[in-house]
């Protein structure tokens, strides 16, 4: 039985999910297992591929902002972080404001699809909003939770952004406008320390309001 469950459920009238957490010690983990389940086997609306029950085949959500919290990177870059920020994603800086998502190819497309086929090219190892989209209705409250996890994240990979330097001693910025980041704008969350997701538990990241409504 999963500590958390993607429950099916009638939003406006479409089938959609919500999620409910049946143990406090859940982690973010269990909740990746649950969404993905549900994705793999419920029959839902998808609302940009109406009347298909499957994904497969389908890149419409792989091209367009994809952002990744510091878990994500650590599990894709194999141990390089400094080469993965710099050759991998985009970090866009405006202002204090930092936004890292995945780098896109020429054509708007994350670099990891295998457009030939409509396919992650790495499925295993893609990206919490990745694992847990899917363009079918949802509760208030699922889609409160993922807000949530994301941007507690995406902000501690900023936090660890700020750590590393090119090699004439500047931030890694792909893009920027008027770019004056400040690490004091981004505040330690749950997510540091934690090299999986397995480590990082759900009531941890979510606030107590959220909690309350999901358990
Ligand atoms: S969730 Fe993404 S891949 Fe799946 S049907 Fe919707 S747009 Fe396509
Ligand atoms: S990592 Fe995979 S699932 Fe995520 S946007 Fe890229 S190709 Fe799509």
């Amino acid at each position: 039985m999963g500590r958390v469950k993607a429950i099916p459920v009638l939003v406006n009238g479409q089938e959609g999910y919500d999620i409910r957490v049946t143990d406090p010690q859940a982690t973010v983990q269990d909740y990746l297992d649950a969404v993905n389940y549900f994705i793999d086997t419920a029959k839902c609306y998808r609302t940009r591929k109406p009347g298909t029950d499957s994904c497969f085949g389908c890149d419409l959500c792989c091209q367009e902002r994809i952002p990744v919290t510091l878990i994500d990177v650590l599990n894709l870059a194999e141990g390089d972080f400094e080469k993965f920020v710099g050759q991998m994603l985009h970090v866009y800086v405006e202002g204090r404001v930092v936004d890292i998502t995945m780098g896109l190819d020429e054509s708007g497309r994350c670099r990891y699809l295998d457009s030939s086929r409509g396919i992650c090219g790495n499925y295993g190892k893609r990206p919490l909003v990745c694992q847990t989209f899917i363009c079918c209705p949802s509760t208030r409250n699922a889609n409160k939770l993922r807000e949530e996890i994301i941007n507690a994240g995406e902000d501690e990979l900023v936090r660890k952004w700020f750590e590393i330097k090119t090699t004439d001693n500047n931030l890694i910025i792909h893009e920027g406008v008027l770019a004056a980041p400040d690490i004091r704008d981004y505040r330690r969350t749950p997510f540091a320390g934690a090299a999986s997701y397995e480590q990082l538990k759900l009531k941890d990241v979510c606030t107590p309001r959220l909690w309350n409504r999901i358990t």
